[in-house]
């Protein structure tokens, strides 16, 4: 059966690295608004010029863009066995956006599940500007807390890590403020329609790993 899952948490509390490796392994496609919206701001498209100005605030970028650019990418041939969608929805309008989509774009029976990543969340601004990426695989590093070997570029192709242009302190405690007041409230939409799991995010990336598979499979 094709499955969705969808993940649900603060800013940087994992789920870019555990939904990168789950969609490796499920042989899913791994979409990431975030990523997508990153790439049109670089590529100067219609959409990211629209969009940069929301992403530099740490604000949603409007429904109507983001919503465009999922329904194209999910109706992609390798989304039809399943898909993991990292960063949408993150409204209640977005969630019932992505309903519609699912209905126009499904030609079976597909199971739904939206995870949520539970974490303390004192330590993610840390995470957040000590955060680095590989450009070229997408790895993700902390300077502090998972540095590369020579402290500048990637362990796994040796591309020089960069930093993303809203992980600063001040655009960070923006993203919170945004995720408590518009996204938070999705937990309880999906807890009411019984497709919600939890996973404790506090721990090593193994860690979280195992209970993030359980989650997926129980
Ligand atoms: P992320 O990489 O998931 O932290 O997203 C970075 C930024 O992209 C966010 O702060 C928003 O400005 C924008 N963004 C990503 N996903 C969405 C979405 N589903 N709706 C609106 N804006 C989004």
């Amino acid at each position: 059966m094709k499955k969705e899952l969808i993940f649900l948490g603060p800013p940087a509390c994992g789920k870019g690295t555990q939904t990168s490796k789950l969609a490796e392994y499920m042989n899913f496609p791994h979409v990431d608004t975030g990523s997508l919206l990153r790439a049109a701001v670089k590529n100067k498209t219609p959409e990211g010029i629209e969009a940069e100005s929301y992403m530099s605030k740490g604000k949603l970028v409007p429904v109507e863009v983001v919503a465009a650019i999922i329904k194209r990418r999910l109706s992609e041939s390798d989304c039809s066995n399943g898909y993991v969608l990292d960063g949408f929805p993150r409204s209640l309008e977005q969630a019932q956006m992505l309903e519609q989509i699912n209905k126009e774009t499904d030609t079976e029976k597909a199971e739904f599940r939206a995870i949520y990543f539970d974490i303390d969340t004192e330590l993610l601004i840390e995470r957040i500007v000590n955060r680095k990426s590989c450009p070229k695989c997408g790895e993700i590093y902390n300077m502090k807390f998972k540095a590369p070997k020579d402290g500048v570029h990637c362990d796994k192709c040796k591309a020089e890590l960069t930093q993303r242009k809203d992980d600063t302190e001040e655009i960070a405690r923006a993203r919170f403020e945004t995720y408590y007041n518009e996204t938070a409230p999705l937990t309880k939409y999906y807890e009411d329609k019984g497709v919600l799991r939890n996973i404790d995010a506090n721990g090593t990336i193994e860690e979280v790993w195992e209970r993030l598979l359980k989650a997926v499979n129980d």
